[in-house]
This record gives structure tokens, sequence and C-alpha cells, in this order.
């Protein structure tokens, strides 16, 4: 079963609707790192939530979706560019301890001051164009709720979410209320989006990381006339490169890097998202040093 995001307009209630289930984009997302259960869940609630949102809006660009933590996990990020290009990464504080059943809250946010951001950040932005970003504090018991406070504060759009999560699969279905056009007396049926909530209401955390969207959509709305969308594939990958990690050494500064390489023989820089290793050793180090100068010298020139 591939990776699927379904997207779907009811034809006789003003919703429109999303689900979507990640499976081996997830499964590379969590190998290799570890991730204690309560942790993967969350980080894969949001992932699927960033992928639901992604789709849901009209925008060339990434879209960062991010928890700032104060407590054992101190960050979550998931990223998600153009067209459903997925990575995500969970940080843990070294004395973290928490148990299996660990909430959202005690995890991120025992001291009450995490946030949530959602950045969308345009493709081809240019210098000093800032990317847009929206920040809300963490109300809510789920990922899911809190992102609902999200999407009714900056969106002002009345929006539901079910999400679920463990190191096998991340799914979840979004429905949003669209606005109406003509006043209350152009609706077909005013308790529809009542009616499709409740519908949504009754799936299981099971049915979510096991069954396809289609499979899914077909349970809960069998008796729904459904107008869909072509189906998007999500898909894991990295934008790690050593062209890149070279550039966060350049950041470094050369003392510092120096440093290091007198310490340790070599710098290592390790992809938090993808557990890619890039090593510099004392040539590539002077390469890259090198080279920056030169294009500065020759920026200089031109000036
Ligand atoms: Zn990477």
């Amino acid at each position: 079963m591939a990776d699927t995001l379904l997207k779907f307009l009811f034809r006789d209630a003003p919703v429109r609707g999303e689900i979507v289930r990640l499976q081996d984009s997830w499964r590379q997302m969590v190998a290799n790192h570890g991730y204690p259960a309560p942790v993967a869940r969350l980080l894969g609630e949001m992932t699927a939530a960033a992928a639901l949102l992604a789709a849901n809006i009209k925008f060339d660009g990434a879209l960062i979706l991010q928890i700032q933590g104060n407590g054992p996990v101190r960050l979550l990020v998931v990223e998600v560019q153009p067209p459903m290009r997925l990575r995500a990464t969970a940080k843990l504080r070294q004395t973290a301890a928490f148990g299996a059943e660990a909430t959202l809250q005690a995890l991120v946010n025992p001291g009450g001051e995490a946030r949530c951001a959602i950045t969308l950040d345009p493709s081809g932005r240019l210098p000093g164009q800032q990317p847009y970003q929206g920040v809300v504090p963490l109300i809510g018991e789920t990922i899911a709720q809190v992102l609902e406070n999200y999407l009714r504060q900056s969106e002002q759009v009345e929006s539901k979410l079910w999400l679920a999560a463990d190191e096998q699969a991340a799914a979840g279905v979004l429905l949003q209320k669209l606005p109406q056009e003509g006043g209350a007396a152009a609706l077909p049926d005013a308790d529809a989006w009542q009616r499709v909530g409740a519908l949504t209401a009754t799936v299981t955390r099971d049915e979510l990381l096991t069954l396809s969207p289609a499979a899914l959509a077909h349970r809960l709305y069998w008796e729904e006339q459904l107008d869909h969308f072509a189906p998007l594939q999500p898909r894991f990958q990295c934008t790690c490169s050593r062209r890149r990690s070279g550039r966060m050494l350049l950041a470094l500064g050369r003392d510092e890097v120096d440093s290091i390489l007198a310490e340790r023989g070599d710098v290592e820089i390790v992809c938090d998202f993808c557990n890619a290793r890039y090593a510099f050793d004392a040539v590539d180090v002077g390469q890259l040093f090198a080279g920056a100068g030169a294009a500065q010298a020759d920026a200089s020139i031109r000036h």
C-alpha cells in the first residue's frame, strides 16, 4: 500500500476533506532514531498533520510545523517541501525521563510556555524577504486539538482533525467547513458540518493506522457523495547535502572549526533528519574556507 493523501469534497455538504496515511515514508523518518514510543507518536501525528495542512493550502513553498518544548522533548519539526516531500525530527533533552503513556503536555509543555509554529517559506524567496510564520500557545491535550485551535485563530476556518501514529504508520483526517455563499438559504443541508463530523468521529485509531485512505473514506462516508481530486503521493526526502553542511561550517567560523579539527582530527556534521554524516578533514576545511575567501574577494572586486 503506497503512501497516499486523498482530497475530496462532499457533494451535499459545504465541507472539504483529506485523508493521509504514511507508511514507507514514516518508517524512513523514524529509522535509526530510536525515538521512545510516545515521542514517535507525537512526531508521527505532527507529520500526518503537516502533510494534510500542506495539501490544504494553495502555496508554492515549504510548510514547516514546529513545536518548541520546555519538557523532556525540546523540539519537534516536520518539513513539507513541494510536492509532498516530507522529513521530520525530534530532539530530546539528555536527561529526558518519561513513561510510555506520557501526554503531549507532559512531554513538551510542563512549564506551560511551549509554542507551536507554522512557517510558510515560499519557493525562490528573495533575500530579505521573510517567510510567513504563525505562532500559538500549546492549548489542547493532543496535536489535533492544538492545530484545531491554530486553524480557528489564524485562518478563522472551522476545522476538525483526527490523527494517529505509531512506529509503523502515521495517519490523519482533516475536515474543513467551506465558506457559504448566499447565506443560510443557500445551504443544501444546515446540519451537514455536524453530520460529516459525527461520521468522521467514529473513526478508530486502528482504522486510521491500517486502512488505506480510499478504504477509510469508503467506510466512513459510504452514504455520502464525494468528489475526489487526484490523490497525492507523499514521500520521504531529506534536503541535506555536503554543500549545506559546508555552509554550516563557514557560519561557525574558521577558529571554531580549527579547534574541533585539533581535538578530533575531523569535523563531522550529522543531519538531524536522516542521520547522514558529512565529514570534513583538515584538507576539506582548508579548501572550504579558501573557496569562501575567494568568493568574498570576487564579490568585493565587483562592488
Ligand atoms: Zn538529511
